[in-house]
């Protein structure tokens, strides 16, 4: 066999906190990450004496090292030590691009996991992650993803309690941000909230997905951006329209709301969809077996 296929699923943050600017530049995070079934289909064949190259369904995404997806692929081959081999890789993408979903991340993942299979797993799960950080700060967190506490640039992972089964109503407006920006805008603010991160946990441990709802935060939302009211739209419709909670992922621009019913959160779904493009729903994914 030499060719495999590969489903990589989004993310979005339950929680997200900054706690530190670090002498490296880089920032000390506290998320409560969640994988969600919205995907990218990846397939990637071996193929000899070429270098690794991708195609896409969207023309603005790079197909070249740029894309994590590749940079991902020509890692493994020199940390495998496998020489004269490269991964011709087709990707067709979902999952909104610039959202926060860790769309990249996710692609590189996915590349990580189908190559270690058609290689005869030179790589346990550890050494993978272990690799994939060399990547990008969240691919670890896609290789097996399901519920989890990252910490550290996000690379640090403690498995927590699966989320309770819920719907998830994803909605991006068509604007993008730009994270090393968001990173200078929240150095020069002083944060005033933080997410209870420890009451999430809680909540996790409990299954109680009305108490996880109530506290789920991100500290983007409090960085000046003339589009946030945007984002208080997207939110309130959410909310309008029965969600438990709703808030930013990651850095932006896609919001999501938690729903305990399905008939609910498609109704926000359609709503969102009359004035944003692209309105999604999703449920829970749960942590994959690497
Ligand atoms: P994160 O949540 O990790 O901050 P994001 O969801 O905000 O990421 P991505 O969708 O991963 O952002 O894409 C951001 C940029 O990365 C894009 O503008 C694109 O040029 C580049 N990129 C590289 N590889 C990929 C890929 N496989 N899919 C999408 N974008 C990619």
């Amino acid at each position: 066999m030499n060719t495999t296929t590969e489903k990589a699923y989004a993310k979005i943050n339950i929680s997200l906190d900054v706690t530190a600017k670090r002498p490296d530049g880089y920032h000390d995070m506290l998320m409560v990450m969640q994988t969600v079934s919205l995907c990218d289909d990846i397939e990637v064949s071996l193929v000899e004496n070429q270098r690794s190259s991708a195609t896409c369904n969207l023309h603005f995404v790079p197909t070249d090292e740029r894309n994590l997806a590749v940079k991902a692929a020509e890692k493994f081959f020199k940390a495998a030590g496998i020489e004269g081999r490269g991964a011709l890789i087709k990707m067709h993408k979902l999952i909104p691009v610039g959202a926060g979903m860790a769309g990249g991340s996710a692609d590189a993942a996915a590349v990580l996991r189908a190559l270690n299979r058609l290689c005869g797993r030179p790589f346990d799960e550890k050494a993978l992650c272990d690799l994939a950080g060399e990547v990008g700060s969240d691919v670890p967190f896609c290789i097996a993803g399901g519920t989890m506490l990252a910490t550290g640039r996000g690379e640090i992972l403690s498995p927590l309690p699966e989320l309770p089964h819920c719907s998830i109503v994803i909605c991006k407006p068509e604007f993008s941000t730009s994270t090393p920006e968001l990173f200078r805008k929240l150095d020069a603010i002083k944060l005033r909230c933080h997410p209870d991160t420890n009451g999430i946990i809680e909540a996790l441990e409990s299954g109680d997905l009305v108490k996880l709802s109530r506290r789920m935060y991100n500290v983007f939302e409090d960085v000046p951006d003339r589009r946030h009211s945007t984002i208080a739209e997207i939110k309130s419709t959410m909310l309008d329209c029965g969600a438990m909670g709703s808030i930013m992922t990651g850095t932006g621009s896609a919001v999501f709301g938690i729903f305990s019913d399905d008939a609910a959160a498609q109704g926000a779904c359609e709503k969102l969809k009359k004035e944003f493009k692209l309105c999604y729903t999703a449920k829970d994914q749960p942590r994959l077996e690497v």
